[in-house]
């Protein structure tokens, strides 16, 4: 069918590295379905913004689907039980490093019978709902990007609807290697995924739609093509591009299919483009159209530490350590378990951590090589030419050393998208990666305790204000009372200055 048709027409995209896939293991085999475990542990925070709030109680029984956490804030995303249990504890538990190392969590205890929540909305297609309806239970379906960024979907879709639009750009771009969770979700459930992009050019009102895949993979082009034949949509059209680390990047992306640029600090819908994940186009469509919020995701469990490489289906809060047994356990010699892939993975302490809506990988690593003390810089100029941004790391790492805020801002620090590549190649091994994410944690926090701090002053001030106006409304007051009580006499002027008295100092006890 044409419009499966693959097209090549591509932006240009500046440095990155071809690097070892390592995928064939994971992807041998279908997506395997876990089973219920025993317990679940489900973080309130797994999204960008404000941690969701518990709605559920100690003690309490829940169902499939049912919300436990609800959004808070502006931005935020709620959070649903995945299965149907008890809930025994509201409490700080290890979690992926990226919230923190322990973070709230509602444990359930599973009672294995998955018991769903019934809902009226039930299969309600999505053309019955008004865009503006859709993007709100969208929200509500705690679905988040599942590409990494689990920026609540909702707000973004929202964000982006004020914007002139022209591209969906679905992306099944899967650069970094041993993750091939978006591979097998694309090979094995394109329908869903072709299904959740319908909903989205709909909610958006998007004309075109762009499905992005490497063209080092064949399975999932094949697979891709099949359902968009069968759907027959002329709106939906296939792009191929290189595999390249890191072209999966929200703005790396939008210059490869439309060789347009995101401007510094800008958004893909600056230039008219809405991105979104694959899964998370998948997650969209279960639950608009079968009810089923975000309780499950798709994971790649690999590395040389784990005995069966695969893609699970788990419940989000399934632990580490039972997705590692599902796939038949540790091989000898682990030394290292990182949550993601190895270029922006983080590694975690303990397997006790549970799979969350952004756990895309989990990779067992054995006789992992630590470099001795970096070497000083030999300003070869190999991390420039690698920048997907064009940024200068070598002159990016003196500042951060000099902790010179202002030339690290100059030089785009803030642009910077931790993607590795500069680290991996250079010859003096210098953490250049881990230094600027922490240069970026230092500003964030330096700015957050300046708008603390301002915030504090405006207080002050008003209070002060507030003060004075009730001062001079006092002293207004008392003339006037003065005025009338010397036409009454002394014995009425002292009255008047007693009852004053007794006012102010009664205000002043209240404000302390
Ligand atoms: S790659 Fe390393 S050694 Fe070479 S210029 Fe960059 S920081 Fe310096
Ligand atoms: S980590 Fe930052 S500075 Fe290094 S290559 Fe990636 S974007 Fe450029």
């Amino acid at each position: 069918m044409s419009s499966a048709a693959p097209t090549y027409d591509l932006g240009k995209l500046h440095g990155g590295l071809r690097l070892p896939a390592e995928k064939a293991e994971s992807t041998a085999q279908q997506i395997q379905r876990m089973p219920v475990p025993k317990q679940i542990v489900l973080p309130i925070a797994q999204h960008v913004g404000e941690p969701a709030h518990p709605i559920v109680g100690i003690g309490e029984n829940v169902r499939r689907g049912q919300l436990v956490a609800e959004n808070w804030g502006s931005l935020s995303a709620p959070v649903h039980a995945s299965t149907s249990g008890k809930v025994v504890a509201i409490e700080p538990w290890p979690v992926s490093r990226r919230f923190g190392n322990n973070a709230p969590c509602i444990v359930i205890d599973c009672d294995g019978e998955d018991l769903a929540l019934e809902s009226p909305d039930k299969g309600a297609p999505y053309k019955t709902y008004e865009p503006t309806e859709l993007l709100e239970r969208i929200l509500q379906g705690g679905i988040v990007g599942l590409g990494g960024a689990v920026f609540p979907t909702g707000q973004k879709l929202m964000q982006a609807r004020s914007m002139p639009l022209e591209f969906l750009i679905l992306s099944g771009v899967e650069c970094e290697p041993n993750i091939s969770c978006d591979d097998r979700l694309i090979r094995d459930q394109s329908a869903e995924a072709l299904g959740g992009a319908q909903i989205l050019m709909h909610a958006l009102n998007l004309p075109s739609c762009y499905v992005v895949i490497e063209s080092d993979k064949p399975e999932a082009i094949n697979a891709v093509g099949e359902a968009m034949a069968e759907l027959d949509d002329k709106r939906i059209v296939l792009k191929q591009v290189p595999t390249i680390y890191p072209s999966g990047g929200e703005d790396q992306l939008v210059q490869l299919v439309t060789n347009r640029e995101v401007p510094s600090g800008g958004l893909p819908t600056d230039v008219g483009c809405v991105v979104q994940n694959v899964g998370t186009a998948a997650a969209i469509y279960r639950w608009i159209c079968e009810d089923e919020p975000l309780i499950s995701r798709i994971t790649t469990v690999t590395g040389p530490g784990v005995r069966e490489p695969m893609n699970v289906l788990a419940r989000v809060g399934t632990t580490v350590a039972d997705v590692i047994d599902f796939a038949g356990g540790y091989n000898e010699g682990v030394d290292q378990l990182v949550i993601g892939g190895p270029m922006c993975g983080k590694s975690v302490s303990t397997d006790r951590v549970p799979l969350v809506k952004a756990t895309n990988c989990i990779l067992a690593l054995t006789n992992t090589v630590i470099h001795d003390e970096p070497l000083p810089c030999i300003r070869c100029g190999e991390c420039a030419s690698v920048c997907p941004i064009q940024l200068l790391p070598q002159q990016l790492y003196w500042h951060t050393c000099a902790d010179d805020e202002a030339k690290l801002r100059t030089y785009g620090l803030t642009d910077c998208i931790e993607c590795g590549c500069c680290d991996l190649v250079c010859p003096s091994h210098i953490p250049l990666t881990a230094e600027f994410r922490n240069a970026k944690a230092r500003m964030q926090e330096l700015a957050d305790e300046k708008a603390r701090a301002e915030r504090a002053r405006r207080r002050f001030e008003s209070r002060n204000e507030r003060r004075e106006q009730e001062k001079l409304d006092r002293d207004e007051e008392l003339r006037r009372q003065k005025d009338n009580a010397r036409k009454a006499g002394p014995e009425a002027i002292e009255e008047i200055v007693r009852r004053q008295r007794k006012k102010h100092d009664q205000q002043e006890d209240g404000e302390e």
